[in-house]
């Protein structure tokens, strides 16, 4: 595990992993990125176990001595905040929307479980140290000279995703909101409003972006998502209009993404999960 400086005093932690968390991987499948202010650190995600959090923890002791006195979780999937437990000694705000923080809390234990049955136990002693800052709407937070804003994705990949904009670097940190290279889940997913939030991101013109999974990318890793997106909804359309069940349009709809496969590991396999979860989201806009 290592630091990649992405701007000034804002650094990247990504994980080679692209596949779900496993003994191999250690569960460490997601990446994280970190801020050095005048007054501590503020940490994005804090990955998949106490353990790997304490590996961010040394990482961020190489680059500076300071504590981390915030964390941002992006959103409710274990795999980007389970690692919270390992700052408790320092942190004093855990920022996460109310609807993740309540899912932590609801489901935390549930996914201390999960991941250890993933890895075969590798997870073992993670804590659920759950959020203590809840943002409802964009969130101006200021790290000495640093200006970090905090929105919300509007339930895009997950529901209350967060994502921080640094505006003065413009440097995106998006959590699953973005993938760079590998194909994302659509699974609690609102994939109109993703599409459509992906243009305003792309708006905003960030320099960098750190992807929840994937390499270190910028806008054109966004146009890209997008178009996957887009044409994933479209060939899901096309089959509903057709009167075609979930399971009959597979087909045709892994044809129509297949361009996107060479960049996006495991889209065969994600898109014949998610496809019925997609056309259930075409057939509501139907009657809209
Ligand atoms: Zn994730």
């Amino acid at each position: 595990m290592q630091a990649t400086q992405v701007a000034n005093n804002v650094y990247a932690v990504i994980t080679p992993a692209r596949d779900y968390p496993n003994p191999d991987n250690r569960g460490w499948n997601s990446n994280s990125a970190f801020i050095v202010a005048e007054e501590g650190v503020l940490l994005f995600d804090t990955g998949a176990s106490r353990e790997i959090g304490e590996s961010i923890k040394k990482v961020i002791a190489g680059v500076s001595s300071k504590p981390v006195r915030w964390i941002v979780n992006s959103h409710g999937h274990g795999d980007h905040w389970l690692g919270n437990v390992a700052f408790k000694n320092t942190v004093e705000s855990i920022y996460a929307s109310e609807q993740v923080a309540s899912a932590i809390v609801a489901d935390g234990q549930a996914w201390v479980d999960r991941f250890n049955r993933m890895t075969d136990g590798v997870t073992g002693n993670t804590i659920v140290l759950p959020p203590n800052r809840l943002i409802n709407e964009p969130t101006e937070i200021r790290l000495g000279n640093t200006r970090a804003l905090l929105f919300l994705s509007g339930n895009s990949h997950s529901p209350g995703d967060l994502l921080l904009w640094l505006p003065e670097q413009k440097v995106l940190l998006t959590g699953d909101v973005v993938y760079s290279d590998r194909m994302p889940s659509t699974m609690n997913a609102n994939v109109k409003q993703w599409i459509n939030l992906l243009g305003e991101l792309e708006a905003m013109q960030p320099k960098i972006i750190v992807p929840g999974h994937g390499k270190i990318t910028d806008v054109a890793g966004i146009q890209r998502l997008r178009g996957l997106l887009q044409a994933f909804w479209i060939a899901v359309e096309k089959g509903y209009y057709e009167g075609k069940t979930d399971y009959e349009m597979a087909p045709e709809v892994l044809q129509a993404l297949s361009p996107f496969k060479p960049d996006y590991p495991g889209l065969e396999e994600k898109v014949r999960r998610d496809i019925s979860h997609v056309y259930l989201q075409v057939e509501a806009a139907s009657f809209e």
